[in-house]
């Protein structure tokens, strides 16, 4: 499965969590914004379409960079996770789908459970920010 996720970064060097519905699996971890890239999309306008629906804002492909990306197993399926970051973006974050959001320092993560698949992905936001 390909998942494209993204790390929202505001002026101060936080980045926006969301934790997922309760009804999804993996209901109550916290994620970085994101979700399953469709036929005929790139990553970066799985990012931008996420963007708008979970959260309703907007950003442009220029604004994301690549960080790294996440290679989990999961039971039954293999999940391969680009992150991208994003500094610029237009509007202010909402929970357009019930879930609760956070904007949090890089090390701070540690203390929100995660599924297993983004908790490598911390280290590199510590090092970034
Ligand atoms: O968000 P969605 O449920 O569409 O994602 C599909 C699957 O990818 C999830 O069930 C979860 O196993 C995995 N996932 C993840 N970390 C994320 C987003 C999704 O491990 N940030």
């Amino acid at each position: 499965m390909l998942v494209a996720a993204c790390a929202l970064v505001d002026a101060d060097g936080r980045v926006l969590i969301a934790q997922r519905p309760e009804g999804k699996p993996l209901a109550g971890l916290w994620e970085f914004p994101g979700g399953k890239v469709e036929p005929g999309e790139t990553p970066e306008e799985t990012v931008i379409r996420e963007l708008r629906e979970e959260l309703g804002i907007e950003t442009k492909v220029a604004c994301l960079a690549p960080l790294t990306f996440a290679s989990h197993s999961y039971e039954s399926f293999h999940l391969l996770m680009p992150l991208f970051i994003c500094r610029r973006f237009w509007g202010t974050p909402h929970p357009h789908e019930g879930q609760a959001l956070k904007w949090v320092r890089p090390h701070q993560m540690r203390d929100y459970p995660m599924p297993p698949a983004d908790i490598p992905l911390i280290p590199f936001l510590i090092d970034l920010l």
